[in-house]
């Protein structure tokens, strides 16, 4: 087995996505010795995206340019996945745990016969060991986990662990490598999007999420202005996105996004265990409600007792002083 660990990495609209960077990083905490190797799949050039990966700390990166990988499809970045492992032998394999990540994992998992930690939110050592600890149970336990064998191949949680610091001065090849991506039994015709414009709600660093308290469709527009001025995205309760105030794009919780943003607003949301499942690991929550009982202030770090619709407009101006 080889030194390389392997990081496969995410381009969407020639942009990385930052968890691209963050498993850069988790791979040097899983072995800071290792010959990190990242993997990029597009339709077009990614020469300039390689780079980016070594800025952040990869010592190569493997690209391959096929019109089958221009939307992801699990046969596509499948086959390319599995020819790069069968030719650089990695000892580990580290990936996002985003939609991609979720989807693609699982089926190289169970082509290598390894093993897969899937939404690792830490890394800890326990000698030589490294020892991944994701949340279950909705994020109310934690469970640590290793691997029986030497095998390591984990999906990280956006948001958890830091990407390195950016060094523009680092160099490292990337190179071009040739797959034919072919006999696809599933093609992806077009992809319309819901939410385009904005930031990434997954990759937030600031949300603003709305509930059932918010009232209507229209009520969300000065939720919109608080996550414009805080340079954010806006979420959702399920209760929002079934009363159809917004799309369920923007849902959080259990059956939809997991976040962890920096600040987490919680504006007319109750905190139902569903929906805490979503974003109780976001690192500092702040509550609006006019409901002083409600269970969102038990897991708030900050709450205000008020009607969201007198609140929103005074944090606003507020905020656009500073
Ligand atoms: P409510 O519970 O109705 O709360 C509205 C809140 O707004 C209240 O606390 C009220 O005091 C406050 N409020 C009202 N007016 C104002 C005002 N003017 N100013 C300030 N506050 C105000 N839910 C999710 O969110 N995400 C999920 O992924 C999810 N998955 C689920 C999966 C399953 C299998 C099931 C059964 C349920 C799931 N749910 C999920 C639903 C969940 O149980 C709750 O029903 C939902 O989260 C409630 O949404 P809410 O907090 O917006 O609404």
């Amino acid at each position: 087995m080889s030194d390389k660990l392997l990081v496969i990495g995410e381009v969407r609209d020639n942009d990385i996505r930052n968890v691209s960077f963050e498993a850069i990083a988790a791979a040097k905490q899983i072995d800071a010795d290792a010959e990190i190797v990242g993997v990029l799949f597009s339709d077009s050039d990614l020469t300039s995206a390689g780079e980016e990966l070594i800025a952040y700390g990869a010592d190569s990166v493997v690209t391959v340019t096929h019109d089958n990988l221009k939307t992801y499809t699990s046969e596509g970045y499948g086959q390319a996945v599995l020819e790069i492992i069968d030719e650089l032998s990695p000892k580990g394999i580290v990936m996002g745990h985003t939609s991609i990540g979720k989807d693609l994992t699982p089926k190289v998992a169970s082509r290598l016969s390894a093993g897969l930690i899937s939404d690792v939110v830490d890394i800890e050592k326990n000698g030589d060991d490294n020892v991944f600890i994701r949340p279950i149970y909705s994020g109310k336990a934690f469970e640590k986990k290793t691997f029986a064998d030497d095998f390591i191949f984990v999906t990280i949680r956006p948001n958890n662990i830091a990407a390195l610091e950016k060094d523009a001065s680092r160099s490292g090849e990337v190179n071009t490598k040739d797959i034919d991506i072919k006999d696809l039994r599933t093609i992806v015709k077009d992809v319309v999007r819901k939410t385009s414009e904005g930031v990434d709600l997954s990759e937030a660093n600031v949300i603003v999420a709305g509930g059932r308290g918010v009232k209507s469709a229209e009520g969300f527009k000065p939720l919109y202005e608080l996550a414009d001025v805080l340079g954010g995205a806006v979420g959702a309760s399920r209760g929002a996105c079934d009363a159809d105030y917004c799309d369920y794009a923007l849902q959080i919780g259990q059956t939809g996004k997991v976040v962890t943003p920096d600040l987490y607003i919680a504006v007319g949301i109750s905190g139902a265990i569903q929906h805490l499942a979503g974003m109780s690991n976001s690192k500092v929550i702040v509550a609006i409600n006019k409901d002083a009982e409600s269970n969102i202030f038990n897991i708030a770090d900050y709450g205000i007792v008020g009607d969201l619709f007198e609140v929103i407009p005074l944090l606003i101006e507020e905020i656009k002083k500073v």
